[in-house]
């Protein structure tokens, strides 16, 4: 019997979300010959999209584009994503691990009485026997877990797993009404945005990151240069938002964001353990420090021993040198 495999997107900033790419990757290396595949795009004025969501999707891609929607809400994303879920009857969900998809996929598990399994950065197997890896204990373990049957609802973190390519025949877009409730618990009135929103830093391939060691909020400068030219984006400790060097919207760790760039370039960071549970993932960890002895260095494959405002712009100019 074949079953049905449902991505659920994320846009951002107009675009598609490199995670859902991730995920649509994740459902190839899951289902089973025979298997369909449907991609859920929720938004407004997000039609335009459908289609080039469509060109990584063998299935189909069904589209909620409503004004309501422009903004994410749980309760009206929820109602829109019912009615579909109600219709595919999907065996399997996959989300990214984002701020969304943390919010929404417990709710579509229990909607759908599925076990759920997040956070997920490495698939072993196909199919039923599909085995998932995940982090424990603040990234200081793995477990590998499997579903005893279905229905299942996962959520992969994102930068894990490769991004899937265009497929030879494009899915069918499938337009599905949004009439919003009158009875919504909750409603977006205003977003604000904290960050320049230049690259997203839980998807960036580059991150620079600062700490107290950056001393104030023009310290953070050199870094935001290092990172521009990279093309990456720029994160911090607990302890620089808390000194009020940056906004927290930028912090990394166990109470903030996790991220798995291909570089994370530690600056001034000593490298506490809830710091550690927000990035000890990158690919190569690169940290810069004054003092030799600090945890940091532990956890680096790179390190340098030496003051950050001397060692950033020099890093910045041997880059630039490079790749501009
Ligand atoms: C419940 C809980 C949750 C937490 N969650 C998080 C979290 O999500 N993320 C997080 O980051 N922290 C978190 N923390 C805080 C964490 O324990 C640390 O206090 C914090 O990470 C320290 O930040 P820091 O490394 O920037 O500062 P510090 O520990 O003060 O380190 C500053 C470093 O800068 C170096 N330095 C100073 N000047 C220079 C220079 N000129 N050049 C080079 N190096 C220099 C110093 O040698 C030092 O190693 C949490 C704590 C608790 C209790």
């Amino acid at each position: 019997m074949s079953h049905s495999y449902m991505v659920v997107a994320e846009v951002r900033a107009g675009a598609l979300r490199q995670v859902t790419l991730e995920a649509l990757h994740t459902v190839s290396l899951i289902k089973e010959e025979g298997d369909l595949t449907a991609a859920i795009l929720i938004g407004s004025q997000i039609t335009p999209l459908a289609s080039e969501l469509a060109e990584y999707v063998e299935g189909e891609v069904h589209v909620v584009d409503h004004p309501d929607l422009e903004n994410y809400n749980a309760e009206a994303y929820f109602q829109a994503l019912t009615p579909i879920l109600n219709k595919i009857n999907p065996h399997t969900v996959v989300f990214g691990h984002t701020a969304i998809g943390r919010d929404l996929a417990p709710m579509v598990a229990a909607h759908l009485d599925a076990g759920q399994i997040s956070d997920i950065t490495a698939i072993q197997d196909t199919g039923s026997s599909a085995s998932f890896t995940r982090p424990i204990y603040a990234g200081k373990a793995f477990e590998q877990k499997q579903f005893i049957e279905g229905p299942r609802v996962i959520s992969i973190r994102p930068n894990n797993i490769p991004a899937a390519g265009k497929v030879t025949s494009p899915a069918a877009i499938v337009e599905t009404e949004y009439s919003p409730a009158a009875d919504l618990r909750t409603v977006i009135k205003d977003v604000i945005r904290k960050t320049s929103g230049k690259v997203d830093l839980t998807e960036a391939k580059f991150v620079v990151s600062g700490g107290r060691g950056v001393k104030s909020a023009d310290g953070f400068k050199p870094l935001e240069e290092l990172a521009d030219v990279l093309g990456g984006a720029v994160g911090a400790s607990r302890g620089a938002c808390d000194a009020g060097y940056c906004d927290y919207a930028l912090q990394i760790g166990q109470t903030g964001k996790v991220v798995t760039p291909e570089i994370y370039i530690a600056c001034g960071i000593s490298g506490a353990i809830q710091h550690l549970a927000g990035m000890s993932q990158s690919r190569v960890i690169i940290a810069i420090n004054k003092d030799p002895e600090a945890p940091i260095f532990k956890v680096a494959d790179y390190g340098i021993v030496g003051d950050l405002f001397e060692v950033v712009p020099l890093l910045t100019k041997e880059f630039r040198n490079v790749l501009v």
